[in-house]
Formats: C-alpha cells, structure tokens, sequence
C-alpha cells in the first residue's frame, strides 16, 4: 500500500494540502502538517497534491 508522507523539514507551511485535500493532510496538535492514518488513500488527490506542493516535500511511500 502506498501512503503519502510529509518531509517537515522541507515544508513551507504554503497549507496547499490542507486546501486540496483535507481528508488526508492536517495540522496537528504541535503545528506541523501531518497525514491521516487510513485505511486507503485517495491516489489522485494525493498526487494532485504532491504535484502542487511548492517544495516537494510529500512523497509516496510503500508500506
Ligand atoms: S503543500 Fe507542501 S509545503 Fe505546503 S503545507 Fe503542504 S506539505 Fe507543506
């Protein structure tokens, strides 16, 4: 299965994931931006976003 992941480090905190695609990213509870645990991901939504994001800092992951 593959899950999106955020490199916070590289994030810019542009809040582009969290507009397009809100089901899947977050802010959470200490202010970074986070992925949802799900069962499945949206794949298209997630690569939309992946695409958009200013510094590439989500990736796919295998699991
Ligand atoms: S789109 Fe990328 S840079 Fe913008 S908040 Fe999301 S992870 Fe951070």
């Amino acid at each position: 299965m593959r899950v999106p992941v955020v490199d916070i480090s590289e994030c810019v905190d542009c809040e582009g994931c969290l507009e397009l695609c809100p089901t899947v990213f977050r802010r959470n509870e200490v202010g970074y931006i986070d992925v949802i645990s799900l069962s499945e991901y949206p794949e298209a939504t997630v690569q939309e976003v992946i695409n958009v994001c200013p510094t590439d800092c989500i990736a796919w992951e295998e699991i």
